[in-house]
């Protein structure tokens, strides 16, 4: 991307921004997990993302990959249920992937590592009606955009979050199968799960970010094309 010190403020801006996102949905992501689970999704990561983006000033010392690795750790101490570990070990787990910068081929690995670790964990599968249904479009999307398609990454980001955006739709008709929500065996269709939904928030936020920091016409305008599709 650019000098560490740039990489570190994007890292920093980009908690920022998913932090102030999750803050906002906090009362939708609680009404999704209230219908499948046990309604704390919405503080969960509220919660998490909050304490983590407090400490932006200790942050301000690190190289990038060490504050998305203590992002992680944060998290793990902080979200609780099924969500923290997932989310919190597997940024850390996939944080390493950083350590020579922040680049296209870098973040296609770091995410990568980060769906493995997820799935690892959790054992969820696309069709288990868990964030895995959002993370495995998005994450398949953003690496052959990148390598196969020879996109920009701003454009194959804002493709990733068209395919997290059909992973989430997709739950809704899905009985769940790991988690909370597979307590209610077939009462758990019909309703959208909220952990994709968190994921997709958190991409949104992380797209959000990507644009202030990449430019280039092309890339904004195969995005501003994605934007009104969505609209439609
Ligand atoms: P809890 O279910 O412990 O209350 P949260 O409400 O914070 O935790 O998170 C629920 C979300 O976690 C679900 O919507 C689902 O997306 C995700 N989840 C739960 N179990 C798993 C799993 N085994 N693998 C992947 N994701 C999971
Ligand atoms: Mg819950």
């Amino acid at each position: 991307m650019a000098d560490a010190e740039t990489e570190r403020d994007a890292v920093l801006d980009a908690l920022d921004n998913v932090a102030a996102r999750l803050a906002d949905e906090k009362s939708y992501l609680t009404d999704l997990d209230s219908a499948i689970g046990d309604a704390d999704h919405g503080a969960n990561m509220q919660r998490g993302f909050g304490k983590a983006a407090e400490k932006r000033d200790e942050f301000e010392e690190l190289d990038p990959n060490e504050v998305v690795q203590n992002v992680g750790k944060t998290l793990i101490s902080n979200v609780g249920g099924a969500a923290g570990p997932l989310y919190g070990g597997s940024i850390m787990f996939a944080s390493q992937e950083l350590e020579d910068g922040i680049t296209a081929d870098t973040s296609v690995a770091f995410a990568e590592t980060y769906l493995d670790k997820v799935k690892d964990r959790g054992g969820a599968e696309v069709g288990s009606k868990t964030m895995v249904d959002a993370l495995v479009p998005a994450v398949h999307t953003y690496k052959k955009s990148i390598e196969q398609d020879d996109l920009p990454p701003l454009s194959a980001l804002a493709k990733a979050v068209d395919a997290a955006e059909r992973g989430v739709a997709f739950t809704v008709p899905l009985k769940a199968l790991k988690g909370r929500a597979s307590f209610l065996d077939w009462r758990s269709v019909g309703h959208q799960d909220p952990g994709a939904t968190s994921t997709l928030f958190i991409l949104e936020a992380l797209l959000a970010t990507a644009e202030t920091y990449l430019d280039g016409a092309v890339e904004r305008d195969a995005h501003a094309a994605d934007a009104a599709r969505r609209d439609e």
